[in-house]
């Protein structure tokens, strides 16, 4: 299986000016599966040097016009095609999204292929509608406000959505009329090749789009790089952080998604089958590497046993297997240094004084031997300043405590350096819409989960990042708005402002 993907894979070098193009270096890498831990790719491994090439590239394509200066409903109309394109080989592009970062058949066919799609037909409609406002200005003046692209994004993206998060990245930057060199994680590139590849087949001009491969090195390279205008990041709070330093000389736009710690609070009015449904999928879903997980379950005290009793039982019936299986739930982590900094997170737990009612290890089907399993894992009875309680672990890992009022569960939900998304399940909607006010989170869901659409704004409040990706907020973040002054006087304004 993994050979026949490997040699179907057509382009494993960097995209630069509509060309593929080994790294300066010659470097490559092996990018390996983690389900068996075997390399299905040898791909271009870039360094500053591919970065200059792609920059210039971009830079060229932006100077020129090549892409910016098309027509809104020509962009528009290449963005679409795009669209169309992702739903033709949707099942490539699925089974590669699972071969490489691990997560079930399941989610990348019905979520992240469908959802990239939408993403791009969203915003080539989008396109069309990016318009300024006059203002009413004193004085014989007409002012007016024109929104423009920022000029060159780079597009840094995390491995554990690398199509989703390229297609929130790519289809408002490029719709608006940027130009992009996109860097995804060095552990999932293969599908953001094949979306670029599609971008060409769209007809998407040279330079308006680029792909440079590598890892840290050409990240930064990237954020540091004086003919960037703008970084685009999604990943940890930490490298955030570095982008954000490393930005700073050149005084880059920056926006930011990065990490989370989700309180998912169950009162104890609501339907319980519900909560331990929406509370698995909040924090099992992609094998808990998501921002979102909802890592930490707050139960009100009248129902903690009974909702903890159906959701260890749920969560043992979950079923682990080849992300390729149709009838697989949960997948291996992305790869081996991902799986031992989740089992770090397991061991400090048990050691620090927390009861793990489940998981802790790996699976004991010997198949699954080769890959970075990791069992669904929950713990009760955990001291709040142990790390399991705090920190983003990224993978199986939930930590349920009881609480007994709406005040005492807001007070341990906000009490967090993140503040990305967060659950409230009731059925009382005096609680559900006090709570939606009152937790420091970009992204409130009451009685649901994890819902992410193309129309609404998703980001953080707090050390989760800055800027909103999607819907209508993503002209913030892709466009500069310019001020324009007429003067309508028969003569010139003199020294005091007086005509
Ligand atoms: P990561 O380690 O922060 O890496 C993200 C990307 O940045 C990778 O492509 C990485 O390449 C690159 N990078 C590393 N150091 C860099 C630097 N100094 N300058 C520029 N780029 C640099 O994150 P990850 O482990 O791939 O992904 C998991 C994290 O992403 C989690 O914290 C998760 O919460 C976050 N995330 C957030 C959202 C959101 O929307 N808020 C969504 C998904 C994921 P290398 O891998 O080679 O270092």
């Amino acid at each position: 299986m993994s050979a026949q993907v490997a040699v179907q894979l057509r382009q494993g070098r960097h995209l630069i000016d509509g060309r593929w193009v080994e790294s300066v270096s010659g470097r490559t890498a092996n990018v390996v599966e983690p389900a068996h831990n075997q390399p299905i790719a040898e791909v271009a491994a870039g360094d500053a040097g591919d970065v200059d090439r792609a920059v210039a590239a971009a830079r060229t394509a932006f100077d020129e016009g090549r892409w910016p200066r098309l027509s809104a409903g020509q962009r528009g109309r290449y963005v679409l095609r795009l669209a169309a394109l992702i739903e033709r080989d949707a099942e490539e592009l699925a089974r590669l999204e699972s071969l490489n970062n691990g997560k079930p058949i399941r989610e990348s066919s019905r979520i992240d292929v469908p959802l990239a799609a939408d993403c791009f037909e969203y915003f080539a409609g989008y396109a069309t509608k990016v318009a300024g406002e006059t203002l009413p200005v004193p004085g014989e003046m007409l002012a007016y406000t024109l929104r423009q692209p920022v000029g060159v994004v780079a597009a840094i993206t995390p491995f554990n959505f690398p199509l989703l998060l390229a297609a929130w990245k790519l289809a408002p930057a490029l719709a608006f009329g940027n130009t992009v060199v996109i860097k995804p994680s060095p552990e999932t590139p293969l599908t953001t090749l094949k979306l670029a590849e599609l971008a060409l087949e769209a007809g998407i001009p040279a330079g308006a789009l680029n792909v440079v491969l590598g890892g840290t090195e050409p990240g930064a390279a990237l954020v540091a790089h004086p003919h960037v205008d703008k970084v685009t990041f999604t990943g940890s709070t930490a490298v955030g952080k570095q982008v954000v330093m490393g930005a700073a000389d050149s005084l880059k736009r920056v926006s930011l998604e990065l990490g989370g710690k989700a309180p998912n609070i169950v009162f104890a009015d609501a339907s319980l089958e519900d909560a331990v449904a929406g509370a698995l999928f909040g924090v099992f879903w992609t094998q808990g590497e998501i921002c979102t997980a909802g890592s930490r379950v707050l139960v009100q005290e009248q129902v903690f046993d009974s909702f903890v009793q159906k959701f260890v039982e749920r969560a043992r019936g979950l079923r682990l297997g080849d992300p390729l299986d149709l009838s697989t739930d949960v997948g291996p982590l992305v790869s081996r240094r991902q799986f031992e900094r989740v089992m770090g997170y397991v061991e400090a737990g048990k050691t620090g004084g927390a009861r793990m009612l489940l998981g802790g290890g790996r699976p004991s089907d010997p198949a699954l031997a080769d890959g970075n399993y990791v069992l669904p894992t929950v713990f009760v009875d955990v001291p709040s300043e142990l790390a399991i309680a705090r920190e983003e672990i990224f993978g199986p890992v939930v930590v349920i405590q009881p609480f007994k009022t709406a005040d005492e569960a807001l007070r341990i939900a906000n009490n967090t350096d993140y503040g990305l998304t967060a659950g409230v399940w009731t059925s009382n909607i005096k609680v559900a819409h006090r709570m939606a006010r009152d937790l420091r989170a970009g992204t409130v869901w009451v009685n649901t989960y994890n819902v992410v659409t193309s129309e609404a704004p998703f980001g953080g409040f707090k050390q989760s990042g800055w800027g909103r990706e999607n819907g209508p907020y993503a002209l913030h973040d892709f466009t500069e708005v310019k001020q324009v002054y007429v003067n309508l006087a028969e003569r010139s304004l003199d020294w005091y402002g007086e005509p």
